[in-house]
């Protein structure tokens, strides 16, 4: 029998009591299964906080008491839930002893960082993982607790090799599939920390925030898995953030293409690199709500290969701010050949992703990730690129984009009746139309890129006042 992966993210993992729930999902589903788990809800953001501090304050007495500080917390964290979780005192204590080791060894990396007074990479990965190795060990031996055979994997242990980029790396398949499946054969509960894979040399690489998503989704290519469940605590994905509209509608199912582009601008429900390991091997992802035990396990959400148009062809509209604008200013740079290819390979040497490029005769619109924008145009103004004249750049923009099959070839009439008269991007200058109607300040927008999404970059106040207007236009006030 093919494997279901299940994946728990911080969400699901806030409280002791939490732990309750999760163990009530294993126990639905009553199969052989491998759990991937995130860290306790901002328990990442506290080890990042901690590495800052033990970073700026290196050598001082102050910042090791405080690093020394939050592992205390951390331990104190881990008693709590094992007091509120394993009944049998031994077995409480000898997990407790076994979260200890590995609380010294995160101990040990902090105290390393206060020595040398900087963060190599590799430790900034090792570190962070932390969050991850705590919730599988401690998940673990709560389910042996409650006689569920259980056991834990770490990505060291099975082979999950990535590529070695530090910070963000990306599984590598041709070297993880085969030992992966093999380690993860039997018919227990297998539980595995996502977030981080290893290098060839055994480093830890975190795979970006957020990674536990694509950790799972990598482990369920390796063993061929039959879906990919993430349990979340809202209704699978949604047609806009909650927080920006009243009452968004929950969408049943989505392609490969459309969940990808949805995370890519801004949906946070699961990580923007997902699909990527298993939209060619056609295994689904489902969403489901941990809140909502009564469902059992129906999904709100199916993300796979099919293809779907809706009526109104949108099926979620989404929005973020992570994004700038570098613009190359010049009467040619258009026309001019080569200026393109300068310009991505100076920010390729500095390890700067673009988002997009955008096109006229006078100016040259690169999107950045926000974080990147400041590095981007020190190394461009320094560049001096031929035929540019200006270099500018633009952090007060957000991008709402409109994500749904036939967003580029539909025409967006509403009335279902004609999907084909080719004009395009009819769907985007709907969109378009209703936030400029409703008064929201865009400076650019774009269609076409993508079978099945277009975006628009708007004033940075006006991101919500956008996302309303376009929501509205789509799916009613
Ligand atoms: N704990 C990590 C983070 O907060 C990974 C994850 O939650 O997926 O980014
Ligand atoms: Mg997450």
């Amino acid at each position: 029998m093919k494997k279901i992966v299940v994946k728990f993210g911080g969400s699901n993992l806030r409280q002791p009591q939490d732990i309750d729930r999760v163990i009530n999902v294993v126990q639905t589903y009553n199969r052989p299964l491998v759990l991937v788990v995130s860290a306790f809800y901002g328990i990442t953001n506290a080890l990042i906080a901690c590495v800052q501090s033990a970073k700026e304050g290196a050598g001082t007495k102050a910042a090791l008491a405080d690093s020394r500080d939050y592992t205390q917390t951390l331990r104190a964290l881990k008693k709590e839930i094992l007091e509120a979780n394993i009944a049998d005192p031994k077995h409480r204590a000898e997990t407790e002893k076994a979260l200890g080791l590995r609380l010294d060894q995160l101990e040990r990396y902090l105290t390393g960082i206060h020595c040398i007074g900087d963060v190599p990479t590799f430790v900034n990965d090792a570190i962070l993982s932390y969050g991850e190795r705590l919730s599988s060990l401690l998940l673990t031996e709560v389910l042996l607790s409650r006689g569920i055979k259980a056991r834990e994997a770490l990505p060291e242990d099975i082979g999950l090799i990535t590529d070695g980029v530090f910070g963000n790396s990306a599984c590598d398949f041709t070297a993880s599939t085969a030992s992966v499946a093999q380690a993860l054969n039997g018919d227990e509960i297998i539980v595995v920390p996502g977030f981080y894979g290893v290098d060839r040399d055994g480093k830890t690489t975190l795979f970006g925030r957020g990674g536990s998503d694509y950790s799972a989704a990598s482990i369920a290519r390796c063993i061929g898995a039959e879906s990919l469940d993430v349990w979340k605590d809202v209704d699978g994905f949604l047609s806009a953030d909650p927080g920006s509209v009243g009452a968004p509608r929950s969408i049943a199912q989505l392609n490969y293409l459309e969940a990808a582009e949805l995370s890519y601008f801004g949906a946070k429900i699961l990580h923007p690199r997902t699909v990527e390991p298993l939209f060619d091997q056609d295994i689904p992802i489902r969403i489901l709500n941990i809140t909502k035990p009564e469902r059992g396990l129906q999904p709100y959400t199916v993300i796979n290969a099919e293809r779907t148009v809706t009526r109104d062809v949108v099926k979620s509209v989404s929005a973020t701010d992570d994004v700038a604008i570098l613009k190359l200013h010049g009467p040619g740079v258009g026309f001019k050949p080569g200026i393109l290819a300068q310009v991505t390979n100076t920010l390729d040497q500095h390890d700067i992703n673009i988002k997009s490029v955008l096109t006229a005769q006078t100016a040259i619109n690169i999107l950045l990730a926000r974080d990147h924008l400041e590095a981007a145009y020190a190394a461009v103004a320094e560049h001096h690129v031929g035929g540019v004249v200006e270099v500018s750049k633009d952090d007060q923009v957000a991008i709402v984009a409109v994500v749904g099959d036939g967003v580029l070839h539909a025409s967006g009439v509403g009335n279902g009746s004609d999907n084909s008269n080719g004009k395009g991007s009819a769907i985007a200058s709907r969109a378009l139309s209703a936030a400029l109607a409703g008064g929201a300040r865009v400076n650019l927008a774009a269609a076409g890129a993508s079978e099945v999404a277009a975006y628009m970059l708007v004033h940075q106040e006006d991101k919500k006042l956008a996302l309303q207007l376009v929501h509205a236009e789509f799916f009613g006030a």
